[in-house]
């Protein structure tokens, strides 16, 4: 689907490699594929042989980094990003990974998620004399690691991870040492691999089939790990607690090729669909996905009501980054750009058009009219999750909650307002059902906040919900 224009923006992506000759290079293959992650900057730095050189910029990372480039960053550690600005605003200073130097040696941060606690934490570390370079949350780890009095570095990344509060996957290098973390709900994805005698780890695991490397395992939240000559090393900074995956990686981000936590992406959503037919089904003549992530919803929805699935919609791939037009007006003219309907498949056809979600709106009435305008004799929408009525405060762009059509209408107010003959939306059981958490007390958690108001941290002071469970969970 088209998230980026109807205001549901991708967070970020990490990829680090440890112990290859190639890891620059290997570390741009992997962005590449985590490209759908952000698109206003990347950056990589390399080290591991005693020194950090880096190289950055707004652009993909195809605009970003040249041969020639790559070619300069020699070493046989690195890590990547790609970036989609959360918190602090977009520019050049933000782009990651952010380099420090400092007579201590020098450190390099990747950040996925978003902190909840990063003004406050910002406010304290400023009053004691802190200077920060960027707007960036992620850079207050930084100045964290920096102030600890633990005697060594790995000591002085665990006391100042305990410090964030949020959604964080981590990837530290330094000049002779690589650190990953995750935070202790474990809302951003983050998996280990191997590459050879190379570790690799990545925010998707297409990253690993991209350069060849075999999938070990996930970071569990909580976990610190550490890397360098002397092997690997494990350890907890956070005691366990539920895990609170994000829902929307497996609903929207994820790439349908990739496992999260286990599971694959494009089973999940098929497996949505084939609950969204079970929940919300309607007679019609051919089931389409707006495309990219609502196909494999819309195979789904198909193969549970035998309603032939059919590709009304095309996604033309070449349109470039509209996501940086700014204004309503443009963002629409960027749906026209970027999709179109196949007269052939639709018209004179009852159609059910699949989509993973709805913010504000606009996207959803435009592609509805897109569909009339091309024959179609009735348009069914169906949202493979449920109504989005509250903003994400761990690295999610989902608009401010007045702009969230659902978090001031009902769902009738919605249909009528997007033109659409009939709306529904999935259940949140059905939605943890079809994706299916493992049934174990920790793991099975998933955050659901967006959908229903119940953050599992603190925002701003207060702790207004729990981690979500699946029905199976006993905690
Ligand atoms: S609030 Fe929604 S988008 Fe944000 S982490 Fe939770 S499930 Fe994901």
């Amino acid at each position: 689907m088209l998230a980026e224009i109807k205001g549901l923006n991708e967070e970020c992506g990490i990829f680090g490699i440890w112990g290859h000759e190639e890891a620059a290079t290997l570390t741009y293959y992997g962005l590449h594929s985590l490209q759908h992650r952000g698109q206003e900057g990347a950056g990589i730095v390399v080290g591991g042989n005693g020194t950090l050189q880096f190289h950055k910029g707004l652009g993909l990372v195809t605009e970003v980094f040249s041969r020639g480039e790559l070619e300069q960053l020699t070493g046989m550690a690195a890590i990547g990003h790609v970036r989609y600005s959360t918190a602090g605003g977009g520019g050049y200073t933000n782009v990651q990974p952010l380099l420090f130097r400092s007579q201590g040696g020098s450190l390099a941060l990747a950040h996925n998620g978003n902190l909840v606690n990063a003004d406050e934490l910002r406010f304290r570390l400023e009053q004691q004399g802190s200077i920060f370079q960027t707007t960036s949350d992620t850079e207050v780890l930084a100045h964290l690691i920096k102030r600890s009095d633990e005697p060594i570095l790995k000591e002085r990344i665990k006391e100042a991870l305990t410090h964030l509060r949020g959604a964080f996957a981590f990837l530290i290098l330094t000049e002779t040492e690589m650190y990953i973390a995750l935070d202790p709900h474990g809302f951003r994805p983050l998996s280990l691999g191997r590459l050879g005698e190379a570790y690799v780890v990545a925010s998707e695991t297409c990253a690993f089939d991209v350069i060849g490397a075999t999938y070990e395992r996930e970071v569990e939240p909580g976990e610190l790990i550490m890397i360098n000559k002397q092997g690997v090393r494990s350890e907890r900074f956070a005691p366990r607690v539920a895990r609170s995956i994000c829902s929307m990686e497996y609903i929207y981000f994820a790439r349908p090729d990739s496992n999260v936590d286990g599971i694959n992406i494009h089973t999940a959503r098929k497996n949505l669909g084939k609950r969204l037919a079970f929940e919300a089904p309607v007679e019609a003549d051919v089931v389409t996905g707006v495309p990219d992530s609502s196909i494999s919803v819309a195979i789904g929805y198909a193969e549970a009501t035998c309603i032939p699935y059919e590709l009304g919609l095309i996604k033309n791939r070449y349109v470039g980054r509209t996501f940086i037009q700014p204004s309503q007006s443009l963002r629409e003219q960027g749906v026209k750009m970027k999709l179109s309907p196949v007269r052939g498949v639709v018209a004179g056809k009852r159609v059910v058009m699949v989509d993973d979600s709805i913010v504000r709106g606009t996207t959803s009435k435009r592609i509805v009219r897109m569909l009339r305008e091309a024959g179609a004799t009735e348009v069914h929408v169906r949202i493979s999750s449920p109504p989005i009525t509250h903003p994400c405060f761990y690295g999610i762009d989902t608009s401010t909650k007045e702009e969230l059509i659902a978090a001031n209408h009902t769902i009738e107010q919605i249909r009528q307002l997007i033109e659409a003959d009939s709306l529904a939306f999935l259940s949140p059981e059905g939605l943890l059902q079809a994706i299916g958490r493992p049934n174990d007390s920790v793991n099975c958690g998933q955050c659901l906040a967006c959908f229903t108001g119940q953050y599992p941290t603190k925002i701003g002071g207060e702790h207004v919900g729990t981690c979500v469970q699946t029905s199976w969970c006993e905690y």
